[in-house]
């Protein structure tokens, strides 16, 4: 189908306007030359007729001079023979046809001044005219009449007086339809050539413009179009010399500087986008053992590593431990160990010994990969202090890219400032000497386990305070330190012993407290089987010989025995007094599930109430 389109195409338009342009020119110049070849032929055609006609004058005046009228029209006719269907006509003086090779003219008079074909020479009467010759259209065609005057002379004087001018006229009617067929023909053959001329032309402009104009105008289009789906790799490729190869090299470096930006804004915003997503991720742990979890995840997730190893430094009672933690892709799980400073090549996992001596060394200091990018290694420091060392191994055809690279200089800073913050806020929430939470810890979460139980009364928990038994005799008798020692093993073993989601504190010189999820039953299990744990520990020291340490834990629940925190610790702490009172060594819940009070409820045998 017609489509309005093509009208509007540069291809249409620059047909149409050759095609007008060269029609008209054509036209214009082939009507040029046919009225130029017309007019120059019959000048010619005229030229000749008139020396015909003074020929014919001449070879009849021997004829004429000797007044034989048989004689003259004998040699009018042999001329009329050779020159018909040219009409040969004598005139007397007086404008009668006298002798013709046409019989139908004998006898016929011309007037000059009516006669139609002498008043288009005899314009004004009595005056000469100024052309001796004038086409006619007869009925057997257009016609050239040539009028030749027989002028007198003294040969003629015998029957014509010397005044008289001339003798008569001769008639020479050159019959012009041949030659006006010719130019016809001409004129046809003219017309087709420039017909013929005019196709051919179009036709080749034709080729030329869908070649070199139509061809290259699509082919740039098709790269727009490419373009502006997103295809920035297309190359359009003209074959054609000029200005559009350039433009379509012009493209193609457009296209490639177009693909070169997209590709940086690309990579750009996935830096962007990852790196927030991973402090986003980051941000939702502060406590330090999830943090260090998180972050093995999220840097296995976020560079699909093969191995991610995270070795972490961490104080503890005045010494620098490490901790590493490791995750592959084969093996989904998380791993953990922590380490004291004299650790061997098999210690640590995939091969990843020599870094770690070279970071403990302080010989790393800063982001370094591999010749093959398949492999970074990251030292973390935080306002000088080293906070730990990450390992990431990607597999051997999956190199880091430029952008993963900056990437992974953004998050070393992210994780750097996660774990600054996490080891200030661990350092806020844990006791220096025995690494249980503080007393402001155990507060916030002993909240924590209420509101949750108050959402939810299945929910309940139970509050172990536990005190040693005679601890002021350790001291005395070893010394500080090696009561110091025995909180650290009494530490411990309380963190053995509870679940992972329990919560143990120091609560204050040897005094602990345990929030233990659960009800008064499972409380009460739980510090029993803690107080035989310590009561079947041997405590060694550095300094002293191994000891035995007892202690007492006092039981309450909530919200059994108090509906606030103060209440259930004060109830914990009553029960601590009442297990002292029966004589240490032993458990006393404030107040059994049927409500006996605790302080009646002693069993000295085996030292549990
Ligand atoms: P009881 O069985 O009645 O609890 O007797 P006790 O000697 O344990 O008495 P008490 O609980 O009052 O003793 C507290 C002692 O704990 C006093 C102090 O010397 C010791 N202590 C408190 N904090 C520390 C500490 O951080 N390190 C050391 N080594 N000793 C501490
Ligand atoms: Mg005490
Ligand atoms: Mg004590």
């Amino acid at each position: 189908m017609f489509s309005m389109d093509f009208i509007h195409s540069i291809r249409f338009r620059l047909l149409a306007s050759l095609f007008v342009l060269l029609g008209l020119s054509i036209s214009v110049s082939m009507y040029g030359i046919w009225v130029f070849e017309r007019d120059r032929y019959m000048v010619i055609a005229q030229s000749e007729a008139t020396k015909a006609g003074q020929t014919i004058e001449k070879a009849l005046r021997s004829a004429m001079l000797q007044n034989n009228r048989a004689a003259i029209q004998k040699s009018v006719d042999d001329i009329h023979a050779i020159v018909k269907p040219s009409v040969i006509s004598i005139l007397s003086y007086k404008n009668k046809v006298e002798i013709s090779s046409d019989k139908s003219m004998l006898g016929r008079s011309f007037d000059r001044d009516t006669n139609a074909s002498c008043t288009g020479c005899h314009i004004t009467r009595g005056v000469p005219p100024k052309r001796s010759e004038i086409f006619l259209e007869t009925e057997a065609g257009p016609v050239l009449r040539n009028v030749i005057k027989i002028p007198n002379g003294p040969e003629c004087y015998g029957c014509h007086s010397p005044e008289q001018q001339n003798c008569g006229i001769l008639l020479y009617d050159v019959l012009f339809t041949d030659t006006i067929e010719m130019l016809h023909t001409v004129l046809v053959r003219m017309a087709l050539t420039g017909l013929i001329s005019f196709v051919f032309l179009i036709l080749v402009l034709s080729f030329i413009i869908q070649r070199y104009v139509h061809r290259p105008v699509n082919q740039l289009m098709e790269g727009f179009i490419h373009v502006g789906q997103g295809d920035f790799n297309y190359w359009v490729d003209v074959n054609t010399k000029g200005e559009f190869q350039e433009m379509a090299d012009l493209f193609n470096v457009m296209g490639h500087a177009i693909q070169r930006s997209f590709a940086k804004i690309k990579e750009k915003n996935w830096e962007t986008t990852s790196l927030y997503a991973f402090v986003q991720q980051l941000s939702r742990a502060i406590e330090w053992t999830r943090l260090r979890r998180l972050i093995t995840e999220l840097l296995q997730e976020t560079f699909k590593t093969r191995e991610v190893v995270v070795f972490l430094s961490r104080e503890k009672q005045e010494q620098m431990v490490f901790e590493v933690s490791w995750r592959q892709t084969d093996d989904p799980r998380y791993h953990h160990r922590d380490y004291a400073l004299q650790v061997e090549a098999d210690d640590l996992p995939f091969g990843t010994f020599l870094d770690w001596e070279k970071w403990r060394n302080g010989e790393l200091t800063d982001i370094n990969f591999s010749s093959n990018d398949t492999r970074a290694v990251l030292p973390l420091v935080s306002k000088n202090i080293s906070l730990g060392l990450v390992c990431l191994q990607r597999e051997a055809a999956q190199p880091f890219s430029g952008a993963e690279k900056q990437l992974v200089f953004a998050i070393r800073e992210q994780l750097a400032i996660a774990l600054a913050n996490a080891r200030l806020y661990r350092l806020a929430i844990t006791d220096g000497l025995t690494e249980l939470y503080t007393r402001r810890y155990c507060e916030t979460a002993m909240r924590k386990l209420r509101e949750a139980s108050e959402l939810n009364p299945e929910k309940g928990f139970c509050v172990l305070m536990l005190d040693i038994d005679h601890f002021k005799q350790v001291n005395d008798t070893h010394g500080h330190q090696v009561g110091d020692e025995v909180l650290i093993q009494l530490a411990d073993l309380i963190r053995a012993s509870i679940r992972q989601d329990d919560v143990a504190c120091r609560y204050g010189g040897e005094e602990f407290i345990m929030l233990i999820s659960g009800n008064l039953k499972v409380g009460r299990e739980s510090a029993l089987r803690l107080r035989r744990v310590i009561e079947n520990h041997l405590f060694i020291s550095s300094t002293a010989p191994p000891l035995r340490n007892t202690v007492s834990i006092g039981v309450a629940s909530f919200p059994l025995h108090g509906k606030t925190c103060t209440e259930v610790i004060g109830a914990a702490d009553q029960a601590l007094y009442e297990a002292k009172e029966q004589g240490r060594n032993r458990v006393v819940c404030f107040e059994d599930e049927s409500g006996i009070p605790a302080n009646v409820n002693t069993s000295p045998e085996n030292g549990d109430s």
